[in-house]
């Protein structure tokens, strides 16, 4: 709290206490201040590197609440940030001196088993309609981790273990209630606002709050075979050859990742490999048993693995396979991606050089395995724009001490820069790094799709309330 008035400091100026005190009264769910016990606890995000400190935050109990912030935003001139799952890498969920909607309380999800569809509300997580949907032997495809919002991650694209099977999360995606910025809640499907839908398919939050989501679901698991093969650091080329030999015929089914990391000190592992450099291929088959064993064979046969943990897995396990690895709030993390042209040799001596060079051990270079599903919509189909590349290079710079920023915020950096010779141009705007150079990146990401999403943005928010996606400006 601050100002002569004992008012809300926002960025611009001093609210005035009655107007705040009117904003709380009309909610279902608080409102936190600066002075509130849990504040701190409330406006923490995911990456422990983000230190934003709100004027408020709405914690919305439903869409009335939502609609309620933004016409409180609007009419107070106030910076707005939408919260999903607080995930964001680049800490996009919270603002400085603003109001932070947070939807995280919103947490219905109903499945409809014989529609095959599902609806959830904006503060679902993975993990929490992933219980619901394998409740009916159903599943969405979404991220690799279940803590991540389903709202900031479908809004972004959204891949995971059943990206060439079904496509991203957004492609699922057959309708969504959002709050544009005037106020009205409109929903977004293919027969009424087909443009909105369009934009909230991989053009992220800048249009609205999405309050509720409707998708398609797919019949997955309860057991899918999944696949976990480690290589040591001495083989990972010849490994990363066959890898990429392996990925141009692999099924659809089969979604697989190569990981070049450094060995966790795990049973599993030989402890003469623990700290050394390695590459994990890490596959799931979403069909049928016994067909995912066979299918996955050639990937386990590839090489002389250190480890083999690969065996059939109830789907909602392999889903959290990732999730320890990512502790909110405590770690650091700097997160970016490039779209490869390929895995030549070339590119693998590069990945193997970085890896080696990682200032931590807990920092991946994760390549993708793409095509599929996930490449069959055209490149303005939907607002994601190109999907024609083979892999996504996610470049993750992972770190627990705030002395080792300048390192691994360099090494991240590097990385970025010394595989832009061998990118398509774009990279994947769920992982934006701390948003430097947001308009080039933004522009490489969306192609021709970015003029199509700027007018949409005059449309639908021509004063720019919601900046805090991808900054995407009307024309
Ligand atoms: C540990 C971890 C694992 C990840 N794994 C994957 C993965 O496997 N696949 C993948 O594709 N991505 C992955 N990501 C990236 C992830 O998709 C993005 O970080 C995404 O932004 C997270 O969404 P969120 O709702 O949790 O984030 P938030 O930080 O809450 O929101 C992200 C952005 O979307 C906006 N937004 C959020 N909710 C709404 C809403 N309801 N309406 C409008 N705008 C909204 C926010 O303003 C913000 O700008 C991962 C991220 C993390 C941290």
């Amino acid at each position: 709290m601050a100002g002569d008035r004992g008012g809300v400091r926002v960025a611009t100026r001093t609210l005035d206490d009655e107007a705040v005190r009117d904003f709380e009264s009309r909610l279902r769910g608080r409102l936190v201040r600066p002075s509130d016990a849990d504040y701190d606890r409330v406006r923490a995000v995911w990456n422990g590197m983000i230190d934003k400190r709100p004027a408020l935050v709405a914690r919305c109990a439903g869409t009335a609440d939502v609609i309620e912030a933004v016409r409180f935003a609007r009419s107070e001139g106030v910076p707005v940030a939408v919260r999903g799952g607080g995930h964001n890498v680049a800490g996009g969920a919270v603002c400085d001196d603003g109001l932070v909607i947070d939807l995280s309380p919103m947490k219905g999800v109903r499945v409809d088993p014989d529609a095959r569809t599902v609806w959830a509300q904006g503060g679902v997580t993975i993990g929490e309609l992933d219980r619901e949907t394998q409740a009916f032997g159903l599943a969405v495809p979404m991220g690799v981790v279940t803590e991540t919002g389903v709202a900031g991650l479908t809004l972004g694209g959204g891949l995971g273990w059943l990206r060439r099977a079904y496509g991203a999360s957004c492609d699922n995606l057959l309708s969504a209630d959002v709050v544009t910025a005037d106020g009205r809640l409109v929903t977004a499907d293919a027969t009424h606002e087909p443009d909105l839908l369009w934009a909230l398919k991989g053009g992220g939050g800048d249009f609205g709050v999405v309050t509720a989501f409707d998708f398609r679901a797919h019949p997955v698991g309860p057991e899918v075979y999944f696949a976990l093969v480690v290589h040591p650091g001495a083989r990972a080329r010849e490994a990363l050859q066959d890898f990429r030999e392996w990925a141009a015929t692999a099924p659809d089914e089969i979604s697989a990742f190569a990981i070049l990391w450094h060995a966790p000190e795990i049973d599993e592992i030989p402890p003469e490999y623990h700290g050394t450099p390695i590459v994990v291929f890490v596959a799931m088959h979403c069909g049928p048993l016994a067909r995912g064993e066979v299918e996955l064979r050639p990937l386990r046969e590839i090489g002389l693995p250190i480890a083999d943990l690969s065996q059939p897995t109830p789907y909602l396990e392999a889903q959290r396979f990732f999730d320890e690895d990512y502790p909110p709030h405590v770690m650091r993390y700097y997160w970016k991606s490039r779209y490869l042209t390929g895995l030549s040799d070339e590119v693998i001596d590069v990945l193997v050089e970085l890896n080696e060079a990682s200032p931590s051990p807990h920092s991946t270079l994760d390549v993708w395995q793409l095509g599929g599903a996930f490449a069959r919509p055209g490149a303005t189909e939907t607002a994601f724009g190109d999907r024609s590349a083979p892999f996504l290079l996610g470049i993750e710079s992972n770190w627990e001490n705030p002395a080792d920023d300048e390192a691994c915020l360099a090494w991240g950096r590097r990385a970025y820069t010394a595989l832009e010779p061998f990118s398509t141009g774009g990279g994947y705007l769920n992982f934006p790094g701390m948003y430097e150079e947001r308009d080039r990146m933004v522009r490489d990401a969306f192609g021709p799709n970015l003029t199509r999403l700027a007018e949409l943005k005059r449309r639908y928010d021509p004063d720019g309330l919601f900046r805090h996606t991808h900054g995407i400006r009307p024309v």
